[in-house]
């Protein structure tokens, strides 16, 4: 009888085993589809001025969505594009798909309401990607303060000749840089008085942290050294009115998080911003 059950244990194990590799393999095939027909959905979430209430502006995120396996996250996407060499080819995707919606919607997406938009740490460096993307904005003719760009700081690990001709180059294009994810990377501080950056997103995991002491002196140092920099300071992942509440108070000026909303296709946002604004 035992050995049977360690049968029917060891034939299901190796059954999910089976399917794991399977799914992989399609997830690697339809991406590379998606990549090359420009499959891959960008949404958007907004961000707000914690002071007036007001819609600051919105983060690009990309969704994948898949006939066989559903939503399939950007983290395993990018995971996905990491293994199979595309990352480049990725992003680039994902930026073009979002300056063609940004085009098609001039009067939410504004200079006063600027979208964000992620670049890969690796791809931060890549003169080709940024300079593809200050053109895009060009040919396109969209105002370039009304785009920005969200990096992580792992991107700035070694501030190369490259990170740092990158940022010039968007400053130069009046494209704004955001440095998203602070603090949870290894870097040196000593990146924030040498590159031109523009706003620092403070990490979730950290806002969870606004629960206890320690944590909250830990969100007011942040803020502290975003101030000391002359950086703005958005607060990502707001889920309850408390935390909301508590970085008001201590200085940070926007927010983003489920407790507004999460990001949502673009032609969702006129009915969210006008509900939103009637409240
Ligand atoms: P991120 O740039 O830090 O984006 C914030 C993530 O937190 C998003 O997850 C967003 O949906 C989620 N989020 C926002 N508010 C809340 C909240 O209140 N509660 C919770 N639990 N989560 C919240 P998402 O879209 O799954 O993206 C995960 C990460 O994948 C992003 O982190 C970013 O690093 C990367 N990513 C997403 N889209 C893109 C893209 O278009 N290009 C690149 N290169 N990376 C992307
Ligand atoms: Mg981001
Ligand atoms: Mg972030
Ligand atoms: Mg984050």
């Amino acid at each position: 009888e035992f050995s049977r059950q360690q049968n029917v244990f060891l034939s299901s194990y190796n059954e999910s085993i089976h399917q794991a590799a399977t799914r992989k393999k399609d997830i690697q095939k339809m991406l590379i589809e998606a990549i090359r027909d420009f499959n891959i959905d960008v949404y958007f979430q907004p961000k707000i001025d914690l002071q007036s209430r007001r819609i600051s502006g919105y983060e690009a995120l990309m969704r994948w969505f898949t006939d066989e396996y559903g939503y399939v996250s950007p983290l395993e996407v990018i995971e996905t594009a990491q293994e199979l060499n595309v990352l480049f080819e990725l992003d680039k995707c994902v930026m073009k798909k979002a300056l063609s919606i940004i085009k098609t919607l001039p009067h939410i997406f504004t200079v006063k309401s600027p979208v964000s938009i992620n670049i890969s740490a690796r791809n931060f460096g890549s003169k080709r990607l940024i300079d593809g993307l200050i053109l895009g904005v060009q040919d396109l003719g969209l105002d370039p303060r009304s785009i920005e760009v969200e990096v992580t700081e792992d991107a700035l690990l070694t501030i190369g000749d490259q990170v740092q001709s990158s940022a010039n180059a968007l400053r130069e294009a009046g494209i704004k840089i955001c440095l998203d994810d602070f603090g949870t990377g290894y870097s040196a501080l000593s990146y924030l008085g040498k590159l031109p950056l523009d706003n620092l997103k403070i990490d979730r995991s950290f806002v969870i942290e606004s629960e206890n002491e320690s944590g909250r002196l830990m969100l007011e140092a942040i803020v502290s050294i975003a101030k000391s920099y002359h950086l703005t300071v958005t607060a990502e992942g707001i889920e309850t009115p408390e935390q909301q509440a508590f970085l008001a108070s201590i200085g940070c000026e926007y927010a983003q998080g489920f407790y507004y909303s999460k990001a949502l296709p673009a032609k969702e946002l006129p009915a969210w911003i006008d509900t939103y604004q009637a409240e």
